[in-house]
C-alpha cells in the first residue's frame, strides 16, 4: 500500500491528512494525485462519493496553487451549495499548515453582496455552483481570465440538474485553463460529449463499478394505488421503529405538505426543498445530522451532496424520472460498510418505469407486501419489548424498591405487568390500527370487483411478481416463527436458500420474510407450512435446535400490537 508521501504531495498537506487520520491514500487518491500534480493533465475520475474523491483533487490543488499571486487560479464546479460548504470545509483542512492561501465558496440562496465581497479579499480557489457562479460572471464580480484548472465535481449530477450550458460556458470562457479534472460517478453520453469538446487525451481513472448499484443496499418497493400513496408512507415509517431516513418527493409542494401532515401525526421530521431560507436549511440539516430529527422528506435538488452517516432507510414517496436520479437517492444509504434499505413507493401505472430502474441498475429488486395493522403493530410492539429488555438497570437505585414493588404486585402476574405495559404503549396505535385496510394493489380487488369470475374468498390472493409472471395462491399465507436470524450468520438470500433447501420447497410459496438479529418470520402458502415446521423444527443448526412454530397460533408471535413514533 502506497502512502501520501510516495504520491508526491507537499510535507505540510501529509501533516494536515495525517491529523485526519488518513493512514493511506484511498484507490482514487493513489491514481489521481500523482497525475493531477503535474497540473497540466486533464482527468476524469469515475468514482462514487464517499471514495475519497475531494482530497483527491483537493489536495493537488492546494499543491500546484500559486499562494503568493493573489486571484482565482483555480475554480471547483459542483452542483449543490452543502457540496460546496463541504469541499470548502475539507480543503480549509487539508490547508491547515499552509500559509497565504484562500479559499471561497460561492453558491445559490445565499447573499451574493457577501459571496462578492469574500472574492475581493484575493482568493485563489473559488468552489462555485453553476448558477451563483454564471451569475457573479455576468456581474463582472469575478474574473475567470487567470484560472488554471477547473474541476467539475459530480458531473453527472450538474448535468442531470440542467447545468450542461452552465458547464460549457464556464469552459468556454476560461481561456487560461491548463487542465481540467472531470468527477462523476457514471459515465453518461453527455459527459463524454463534454469531455470530448473541451479535454484532451484525459486520463481516466475508474474506481469501483461505474453504473452499478451498491450491493450493501436492499431494494424494496411497494406497489398500492396513489392515493394510498401516503398512508402508504406511514405504515412503512411504523413498520420500521429505529428509522432513520430520507424521503424523496418529486415536488416542494409534496415534501412541505407530507412534513406537515406527518408532524401533525406525530412523526419527528422535517422537509428540505428549494424555498428554504439558507438558515432554515442549515438549522433542518443540523438537526438530522445530529440525529435529533429522525426523518428527513427532500427534494432531490435540495438533497444533492448531503452526506450523513449512518441513514437506514431511503424511501422514494415517488419514483425519480431518470434512472440515475434513483441511484443518487439509494446511494445515501448503505455507506462505509453499513447496510441499507431503499423503499419505493409506486402504483400500478409506474411499473413500466420501475422495470427499466430495476433493469438498469442491475440489481435485485424486491417487491414486498405492505404491511398489515397487526404487522406493524406487532414490529413495534417487540421493538418497545426488545428496548425494555435491554435497558440499563445496573446503575440506578432500583434495588430499593423492589420491596415495595413486589408487595403492590403481589395478585398480578407477570403477564398481566406485561398486558398492562403494553395497553399503556400501544393502546393508541392499536386504535389506530384496529381496522386498517390492505393498502397492497392486488388483482383480487379487480376480481371482486367483478371484472372476470365470481368473487373469491377473502384470504384467497395473486401476487404480482417481480418478473410480470402472476401467481395464484390459494389458502393465504401462514406466518411461521423461527429462532435463527442474523446473528446466525444469515443473510436473507442465504436464509432463503436454506429454509428451501431443507424444506425441498419452491420459492413461490414464500411471502415476506422478516429477519431479525436472532429470530425471524417467514411468510409461506398456508398449504406449504406444515412440510416447512416438519423438515426445520427440531433439526440443527450449527450445534444450536431449530425452533419453528406458527407464529399466529399461539405462542409470543401471536402476542401483538403497539405505536410510539420517534422511536429509534
Ligand atoms: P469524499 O468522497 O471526498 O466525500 O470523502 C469521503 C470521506 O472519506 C470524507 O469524510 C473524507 O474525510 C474521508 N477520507 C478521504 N480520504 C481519506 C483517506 N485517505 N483515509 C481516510 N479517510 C479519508
Amino acid at each position: 500500500m502506497t502512502t501520501f508521501e510516495a504520491l508526491g504531495i507537499d510535507a505540510r498537506l501529509i501533516q494536515a491528512t495525517d491529523e485526519l487520520g488518513y493512514v493511506n491514500p484511498t484507490a482514487i487518491q493513489e491514481q489521481a494525485i500523482p497525475v493531477l500534480l503535474s497540473g497540466t493533465k486533464d482527468f476524469i475520475g469515475l468514482a462514487q462519493t464517499g471514495t475519497g474523491k475531494t482530497a483527491a483533487f483537493g489536495l493537488p490543488l492546494l499543491h500546484i496553487i500559486d499562494a503568493a499571486a493573489k486571484y482565482p487560479q483555480a475554480l471547483v464546479v459542483c452542483p449543490t451549495r452543502e457540496l460546496c460548504l463541504q469541499i470548502v470545509k475539507e480543503i480549509e483542512l487539508f490547508k491547515k499548515y499552509m500559509t497565504g492561501i484562500s479559499v471561497v465558496a460561492v453558491y445559490g440562496g445565499a447573499s451574493i453582496g457577501l459571496q462578492i465581497r469574500d472574492l475581493k479579499r484575493g482568493v485563489q480557489i473559488v468552489v462555485a455552483t453553476p448558477g451563483r457562479l454564471i451569475d457573479l460572471i455576468e456581474r463582472k464580480a469575478i474574473n475567470l481570465e487567470q484560472i488554471r484548472y477547473v474541476v467539475l465535481d459530480e458531473a453527472d449530477e450538474m448535468l442531470n440538474m440542467g447545468f450542461q450550458d452552465d458547464i460549457e460556458f464556464i469552459l468556454k470562457n476560461t481561456p487560461a485553463r491548463e487542465s481540467t479534472w472531470l468527477f462523476s460517478a457514471t459515465m453518461p453520453p453527455e459527459i463524454r460529449k463534454v469531455s470530448r469538446k473541451y479535454m484532451k487525451e484525459p486520463k481516466e481513472v475508474t474506481v469501483g463499478k461505474v453504473n452499478t448499484t451498491n450491493k450493501s443496499i436492499d431494494h424494496q418497493y411497494y406497489v398500492t394505488t396513489a392515493q394510498h400513496r401516503y398512508e402508504t408512507l406511514k405504515r412503512i415509517i411504523d413498520f420500521n421503529p429505529g428509522i432513520y431516513g430520507i424521503i424523496f418527493t418529486r415536488t416542494k409542494l409534496d415534501a412541505q405538505e407530507i412534513s406537515e401532515r406527518l408532524t401533525r401525526e406525530g412523526y419527528d421530521i422535517d422537509a428540505l426543498h428549494g424555498d428554504l431560507t439558507q438558515q432554515q436549511r442549515d438549522r433542518v440539516m443540523g438537526q438530522f445530522r445530529d440525529k435529533s430529527l429522525q426523518l428527513l422528506i427532500a427534494t432531490d435538488v435540495a438533497a444533492r451532496g448531503i452526506d450523513v452517516v449512518g441513514i437506514t432507510h431511503v424511501i422514494n414517496y415517488e419514483l425519480p424520472d431518470d434512472v440515475e436520479i434513483y441511484t443518487h437517492r439509494s446511494g445515501r444509504t448503505g455507506r462505509a460498510g453499513n447496510q441499507g434499505i431503499c423503499i419505493s413507493i409506486v402504483h400500478a401505472k409506474e411499473m413500466y418505469k420501475f422495470k427499466q430502474i430495476e433493469r438498469i441498475n442491475n440489481s435485485q429488486f424486491h417487491k414486498l407486501d405492505i404491511p398489515s395493522g397487526k404487522d406493524v403493530c406487532r414490529k413495534q410492539f417487540f421493538h418497545f419489548m426488545d428496548k425494555l429488555l435491554s435497558a440499563d438497570i445496573s446503575h440506578g437505585d432500583y434495588e430499593t424498591y423492589v420491596p415495595m414493588l413486589a408487595e403492590k404486585f403481589a395478585d398480578v402476574s407477570k403477564e398481566d405487568v406485561l398486558k398492562r405495559v403494553a395497553a399503556m404503549e400501544f393502546d393508541r396505535f392499536l386504535k389506530y390500527y384496529e381496522n386498517a385496510e390492505d393498502l397492497n394493489l392486488r388483482e383480487r380487488s379487480k376480481r371482486e370487483m367483478g371484472e372476470r369470475g365470481e368473487p373469491r374468498r377473502r384470504d384467497d390472493r395473486f401476487e404480482g411478481r417481480g418478473d410480470g409472471r402472476r401467481e395464484y395462491t390459494r389458502g393465504g399465507y401462514s406466518r411461521l416463527f423461527v429462532n435463527l436470524g442474523t446473528k446466525d450468520g444469515f443473510f436473507k438470500a442465504s436464509f432463503l436458500q436454506f429454509i428451501l433447501d431443507m424444506s425441498d420447497l419452491k420459492k413461490e410459496v414464500l411471502g415476506k420474510i422478516d429477519m431479525k438479529d436472532m429470530n425471524s418470520w417467514i411468510e409461506i402458502d398456508k398449504g406449504a407450512a406444515q412440510q416447512m415446521i416438519r423438515s426445520l423444527d427440531g433439526k440443527s443448526y450449527k450445534g444450536r435446535r431449530i425452533r419453528m412454530n406458527d407464529a399466529d397460533s399461539g405462542g409470543p408471535a401471536g402476542f401483538s400490537k403497539r405505536p410510539r413514533r420517534g422511536e429509534g
